[in-house]
């Protein structure tokens, strides 16, 4: 089974799924709210697949077994919502469901994955969803998932009019990793063989909550190599080879990461031509630094990421710990 973005000329087959289980679950105690021809409609459907919110899982023959939307568009009543997290960088599930015969194989649990994918992507900090406080089995799912429970509210909605809803929000700022310089990781990519390791940037990457990359090897640089400095706009080694394309290559793949991982946040070696942040080494080769940024950090920066030295990053933990350890 795979699951991916539905085509908007599958909009037909899809509202026939969502119809499919209105019909198979209408005697059942536990039944979703939706009703043929009221919510969702095809129009619905369709412009969910135009606007590229719509996710189907589909079985190796064709049939879909799942769907969900994901987007920005908070229905009414949400602002009274107590929620967990103050942002407005909010992704909502809307009409997930899984083929009733298929129920217990997961699905909803992997249309959920994509979901977070999907909100990663909008660069949402939290999910939020609501359900029918009787739907054990889907408050079960979300729960189980990480959502937490956010109390009940009445909503209107057009199928089933104003009733309780039970409202559930996750919180993505966790899912989001950091990116780190490798050699602070402790990884030998440095220049000449060695790393410039941080414990607790180490202690991020191995508990999953970062990702080390170093953009020069990722460019095609080797390791050992010669050292490199910014002169300008190009980029050369201390023999004086222009190794310009590698590092840009290095910093667009490094973005490309970044995008792919959902990173909000890199801590970047200081003063390296790539890494470096603020001051970097001067282009002679002794040592003398001259403000400016490296190939990577400047690219991650117009794209958006916020780039913090490593004594930044230090410096703004020990003070979050100085003020936990103060707060009453
Ligand atoms: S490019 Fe960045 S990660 Fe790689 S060795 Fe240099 S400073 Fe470290």
């Amino acid at each position: 089974m795979i699951i991916r973005r539905a085509k908007p000329e599958e909009a037909q087959a899809i509202i026939e799924f969502y119809h499919d289980l209105i019909d198979t679950m209408k005697d059942r105690a536990v039944r979703p709210a939706w009703e043929k021809n009221v919510y969702p409609m095809l129009s619905d459907i369709r412009e969910a697949a135009e606007n590229g919110w719509l996710y189907i899982a589909v079985q190796e023959d064709g049939e879909i077994a799942g769907a969900v939307v994901i987007n920005d568009r908070q229905p009414q009543g949400y602002s009274d919502v107590h929620w967990t997290v103050r942002t407005d960088a909010v992704a909502v599930v809307h009409l997930l469901a899984s083929k009733p015969r298929l129920h217990g194989q997961g699905i909803g649990r992997k249309l959920l994955e994509q979901a977070v994918k999907a909100a990663l992507d909008m660069n949402a900090d939290v999910i939020r969803l609501d359900t029918l406080p009787y739907n054990i089995p889907s408050r079960h799912l979300y729960e189980s998932f990480g959502f937490r429970y956010c109390g009940d509210l009445d909503l209107f909605y057009p199928d089933v009019g104003t009733r309780p809803f039970s409202m559930y929000e996750y919180d993505l700022r966790n899912r989001r990793k950091i990116f780190v310089s490798a050699c602070l990781a402790g990884e030998h990519c440095r220049w000449d063989g060695g790393t410039n390791l941080v414990p607790a940037i180490k202690e991020l990457v191995d508990s999953g909550k970062a990702i080390a990359i170093c953009p020069e090897e990722l460019g095609g640089l080797p390791t050992p190599r010669s050292p490199s400095e910014c002169i300008g706009n190009r980029v050369v080694s201390s023999e004086g080879t222009d190794v310009t394309a590698e590092f840009r290559c290095g910093a667009e793949r490094a973005l490309w990461v970044c995008n792919n991982e959902g990173c909000k946040l890199a801590v970047l070696k200081s003063k390296s031509p790539s890494c470096g942040k603020g001051v970097i080494h001067n282009g002679l080769f002794d040592g003398g630094l001259v403000p400016g940024n490296g190939v990577t950090a400047q690219l991650l920066m117009e794209s958006g990421v916020a780039v913090m030295t490593e004594q930044e990053w230090q410096e703004s933990q020990t003070v979050s710990s100085a003020s936990y350890q103060q707060s009453p």
